[in-house]
């Protein structure tokens, strides 16, 4: 029976039901998805002389052996020493418990050895024998606890063996020609075993833009798949948009005016909408979205509001009816979360099957199995990174295949926007409403502390609020986190004239509703809460927030929570408290002192950070790449994602000889893809 690129890893020797399950974790489920799993870097087992080498680096030496191998036995261990004459040096070589070394060894032969070199004792600490005659790099895979490195290259090197020579080619020859991309077999071959380090550098260029290519071909299939849906076109009223327009307290910005313009315009075509709208915290997106949901109406369909929390579902909820009410426009907007009462729900729910509610604000409340609508005609997704695609899909899947506008104020650098978002189109506000102020930020130490009390107390003094978050909700001395409530009990000490009130996530929902009502009516004019307060709350009245143990947020939450303030008239302030121990930590904060913009700061962060961590964690919703760095090969990425589009443009690509094992490759993983979260 021969075996195919197809088949499971568990087919190859040594792979039994367990080593199956280690690999699975690592992404590796067929031989072909072992043969592109490729190292993260290479041990150098290249000689080099002891002046060109770091104390306590790894290294190859290669040299003369000057005194026999001495073998010193203690017990079970072994200690096997000899001298190496390396150009005119001599240097001490010792191996700890391989004692069959000293008989393949003679004095005046030529041995190279791989270990760690100590600078100060012109000594190395053996690791292996090399054969001399070649240079060598070892490749070192991503490995996990359960399969170790050496014998993923093990099981590399058993698929290669099956299988050298016959790896169909994914990137298309034209482009491999325009490229100079290796053919894949040699693609995968020099990448696991290369002979040099530029072969290994070749055959990683190419396992990147193969990489690249594979993910934006699958996000341009998305897209047109999307697409063939069909969408809706929507015959909005302009006239009874623009009264809206006109009956806002204020005038749009340029930006507002512009993202509008792109986005009903994508409404009113009969193609589906797949819109990403990106805008710092505080540039008005909301209300873009609100015209955007209104259009819908005017056109006769319903539309839907997902967010992330209750809170801000309820807030979203009011404003929209309070905007509506003062345009003197009659709707019905109602809310749909987990906290109604059965009665309410079940009423709400066959309301919205009716047609009689126009506009539905919820939270995942909104995608549960017994929701129906009568004809959704948009869905707004806001803090579109806290939810995961199924989620989003699961909208989609209500029936009518609604128009999308996602929103989210997770400042991602454009340039690696196209990677994030690549099947969404982006709509971008980039502009904050006039006379804003700019938050002044600041940073203080621990033993600082009353000086931000001081900062605050001046702030409630002038008829203000403020905020103090705090991290975590439980007591830890470990951590030396500071507990919510003591925060909460000394502040209650500290400020006897005002109303402190306390908000974390384990409170029940009513009384966090209540909480939050009261802040926003002024009866609590201090909040002490943990980062539930991070995600677009909206009280203009106050203007001053203390982040307590500030380094222990990432820099995208602390914008976030920065965002809080300075949504109103007044000055505002964030005194970030904190004793950063590492000059990593020192930076971040820094950053956030001299920026409020968050596109610089997530540059910043990139840069400090690295594109590795940015793109790994979830908050920044970015796939994570194997070989290709989405920021070091951008210009690569960038190419690739421009050589998908065309090659899906063209008609009939899909039937062409050359195309098919990417055809087949993409059909195969496409499903798999949908659901990567
Ligand atoms: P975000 O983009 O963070 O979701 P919001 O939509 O919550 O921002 O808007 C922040 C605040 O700015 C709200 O109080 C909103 O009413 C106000 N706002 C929005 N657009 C404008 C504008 N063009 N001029 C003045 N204020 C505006
Ligand atoms: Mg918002």
């Amino acid at each position: 029976m021969s075996l195919a690129l197809t088949d499971s890893v568990a087919t190859l020797k040594g792979v039994g039901q367990k080593r199956q399950d280690a690999l699975r974790e690592l992404g590796i489920f067929t031989i072909e998805d072992l043969l592109t799993y490729y190292p993260f870097r290479y041990e150098d087992l290249g000689a080099r002389l002891p002046s060109e080498t770091l104390d306590g680096e790894k290294v190859t030496f290669k040299g003369i052996v000057s005194t026999p191998a001495i073998v010193r036995r203690y017990g079970k261990r072994s200690q096997t020493v000899l001298g190496l004459l390396i150009d005119r040096e001599n240097i001490r070589v010792t191996f700890f418990n391989q004692p069959w070394v000293a008989k393949n060894i003679e004095v005046g032969q030529e041995v190279a050895v791989y270990g760690t070199y100590n600078a100060a004792k012109a000594a190395l600490t053996a690791i292996k024998l090399v054969p001399a005659s070649t240079n060598v790099l070892d490749p070192i895979y991503p490995a996990t606890k359960s399969v170790k490195a050496k014998t993923i290259a093990d099981l590399i090197e058993q698929a290669w063996g099956l299988f050298r020579g016959q790896l169909p080619n994914l990137v298309p020859s034209t482009l491999r020609e325009k490229y100079r991309l290796l053919d894949k077999n040699q693609q995968v071959e020099w990448t696991h075993f290369p002979k040099d380090s530029a072969e290994a550098k070749a055959g990683r260029r190419s396992a990147a833009f193969e990489e690249f290519f594979i993910f934006q071909m699958r996000l341009q299939l998305l897209k047109q798949a999307d697409q063939s849906f069909g969408g809706q076109p929507l015959q909005y009223q302009q006239a009874a948009v623009d009264q809206l327009i006109q009956a806002l307290p204020y005038q749009l910005t340029a930006a507002q005016d512009r993202v509008v313009g792109e986005i009903l315009a994508d409404q009113a075509a009969p193609r589906h909408m797949n819109r990403l709208l990106q805008g710092d915290v505080g540039s008005g997106k909301t209300v873009v979205a609100s015209i955007a949901m209104y259009a819908a109406v005017t056109a006769g369909c319903q539309a839907a509001m997902m967010a992330p929390t209750e809170i801000l579902a309820q807030q979203h909820a009011k404003s929209l009816a309070k905007l509506f009410d003062q345009a003197g426009i009659d709707l019905r907007v109602e809310l749909l979360t987990s906290g109604l009462k059965a009665s309410q729900r079940r009423q709400i729910l066959a309301d919205l099957e009716a047609g009689e509610i126009d506009i539905v604000v919820g939270t995942h409340a909104l995608v549960q199995d017994d929701v129906f609508f009568h004809h959704l005609g948009l869905a707004v997704i806001d803090e579109q990174h806290r939810f995961g695609v199924k989620q989003r899909s699961k909208l989609r899947e209500g029936g009518m295949n609604p128009d999308i506008l996602a929103m989210t104020a997770t400042p991602i650098p454009r340039t690696l926007s196209i990677t994030a978002y690549g099947e969404m189109e982006v709509s971008i506000i980039d502009e904050l409403p006039a006379g804003r102020k700019q938050i002044i930020t600041s940073q203080l130490s621990e033993r600082q502390f009353d000086q931000a009390l001081a900062l605050v107390k001046a702030e409630l003094a002038k008829g203000a609020q403020a905020y103090v978050v705090t991290p975590l909700i439980e007591e830890s001395e470990t951590l030396d986190v500071r507990n919510v409530t003591e925060v909460y009990q000394s502040l209650q000490a500290d400020l006897p004239d005002y109303t402190v009130g306390l908000l974390h996530g384990r409170l029940p929902k009513e009384d966090k509703d209540t909480l939050m009502q009261g802040f926003k009516e002024n009866q609590i004019q201090v909040l002490v809460a943990t980062t539930v307060v991070e995600v677009g709350v909206d009280v203009p009245n106050a203007s001053i927030m203390l982040i307590l143990d500030a380094d222990r947020f990432g820099l995208a939450q602390l914008h976030q929570l920065r965002g809080r303030v300075g949504r109103g008239d007044r000055q505002s302030y964030t005194v970030l408290v904190a004793d950063p121990k590492t000059e990593y930590g020192k930076e971040r904060l820094n950053a956030l002192v001299e920026t409020t913009d968050g596109f610089e700061l997530a540059q910043k962060d990139l840069e400090l950070r690295g594109a590795g961590d940015i793109l790994g964690t979830k908050q920044s919703g970015m796939p994570e790449f194997q070989v290709g760095d989405p920021v070091k090969d951008l210009t690569m990425l960038t190419i690739a994602q421009q050589e998908a589009l065309a090659l899906v443009r063209q008609s009939g690509w899909d039937q062409e000889e050359d195309n098919q094992a990417l055809v087949a490759y993409l059909s195969q993983t496409m499903a798999q893809f949908r659901h990567f979260d």
